[in-house]
């Protein structure tokens, strides 16, 4: 007899992982924080038109202690990056990061001694997301690859930590 014959009907069977990361990505909520001109188009995606609410996400917060994902939607400077780190310090583990647009990626056009050339400098950065400024269907998509990415994250693990193991590595090799 098969493994279903012998279930009753409607029963579920999966990993604490699995169901781990799919309550995670069903449920992320991003963190208010946005910087520049990208940040109308991030507006524009939690808006009627594209509605990203259908993700689970409909609530940008304005406290990081309820937020797992940071959207940097435009440049950053100097002074806003301290500000910035410890926003994300503030959010709770797991969280996530989404560099939106050239600026924030990689300084943009603004390569001047005002603008961080790349928030990877300030926070780690799970998705890069190209575009002067990205439209929200370019959001969209970047927010599903990373939902993607966190329904196969294993448990416990420290990423900003694995990352610097990783770069160490890389640096040794
Ligand atoms: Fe503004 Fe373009 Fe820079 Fe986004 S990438 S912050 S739209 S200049």
């Amino acid at each position: 007899m098969g493994l279903e014959e012998k279930l009753p009907s409607g029963f579920l069977l999966t990993t604490v992982e699995k169901a781990a990361g799919w309550v995670r990505k069903s449920s992320m909520f991003p963190a208010t924080f946005g910087l520049a001109c990208c940040a109308i188009e991030m507006m524009t995606t939690g808006a009627g038109r594209y509605d990203l609410a259908r993700f689970g996400m409909e609530v940008f917060r304005g406290s990081p202690r309820q937020a797992d994902l940071m959207i940097v939607a435009g440049r950053v400077s100097q002074k806003m990056a301290p500000v910035l780190r410890q926003v994300y310090d503030q959010m709770p583990n797991p969280k996530w990061v989404i560099s939106m647009g050239v600026c924030a990626s990689s300084g943009g056009m603004f390569n001047n001694y005002a603008i961080v050339q790349g928030v990877d400098h300030i926070v780690p950065v799970d998705i890069y997301l190209p575009g002067c400024p990205p439209r929200p269907e370019m959001l969209l998509d970047s927010i599903l690859k990373l939902h993607e990415h966190v329904k196969g994250e294993k448990l416990g693990v420290n990423r900003e930590q694995a990352a610097r193991e990783a770069e160490e590595a890389a640096r040794k090799a």
